[in-house]
């Protein structure tokens, strides 16, 4: 069974109608970009997928589980699938530890003690182990885009949702972040749904790209 089957997602705003009949099936462990120009939708999608969004009309499979359903239980759900913005979505006035500490103890009921060694943990896995105590403004934006992939590893999800992740960094920290979620993905073998406007990007990290275009899928395929 697919990990995601979307079928004929459609999603209207009052005045845009973002997602025209999408539909696309994601098996476990691939990497997925999904490319196109702004304003094609792609957020809209992601955002659809872990029902951040409620679409329109159509379906999102998640391990067969329909994400629409009322009787799916959204929380849990969510849990598996981590996101990551392209802002990080950071809390400023948390210490670096605080912010990946939030989801282990909201979501996964760990005491304060257990959360901060897992987060601990992940920052080191993240190669922030000695900016655990600082504030987000301390950091650069590369080592707060880890922070913030740090805090989606925290519920070991079985899907990574990036929307332009490294949109704000300059060229040459992108190289680099680039790289280090290639060997992130081999680390974890997990499946990782990965938007963005740069061809290079996509071509590099997706074993398939998925082209949008005017609410529909233009193509999907390997970069080949
Ligand atoms: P992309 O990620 O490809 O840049 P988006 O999915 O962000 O595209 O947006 C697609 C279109 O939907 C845009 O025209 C955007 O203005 C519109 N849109 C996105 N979110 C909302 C919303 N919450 N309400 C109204 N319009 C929205």
């Amino acid at each position: 069974m697919a990990l995601i089957e979307v079928k004929h997602l459609r999603k209207e705003y009052p005045n845009v109608t973002p997602l025209r009949d999408v539909s696309a099936t994601i098996e476990a462990g691939e990497v997925i970009s999904v490319i196109g120009p702004s304003g094609t939708g792609k957020s809209t999608f992601l955002r659809c997928l872990n029902r951040l969004e409620t679409p329109t009309s159509g379906q999102v499979l998640v391990d067969g589980q329909d994400m629409c359903d009322p009787a799916t239980d959204l929380a849990a759900m969510r849990r598996r699938m981590g996101m990551v913005f392209q802002n990080y979505a950071l809390f400023n006035h948390r210490l670096v530890v605080e912010n990946v500490m939030m989801a282990p103890m909201d979501l996964l009921g760990l005491s304060r003690q257990e959360a901060y060694d897992r987060a601990v943990g992940l920052l080191a896995q993240v190669g922030l182990r000695d900016k655990a105590l600082s504030l987000p403004s301390e950091l650069s934006g590369g080592q707060r885009q880890r922070v913030a992939i740090g805090r989606a590893m925290v519920r070991d999800p079985k899907v990574f949702l990036m929307d332009e992740p490294l949109s704000n960094l300059d060229a040459k920290l992108r190289n680099q972040m680039r790289a280090e979620i290639i060997l992130l993905r081999q680390k974890l073998d997990t499946t990782f749904i990965y938007v963005t406007h740069d061809q290079t990007e996509a071509m590099t990290l997706g074993d398939r790209i998925v082209i949008m275009k005017d609410g529909y899928v233009n193509q999907i395929g390997t970069p080949q």
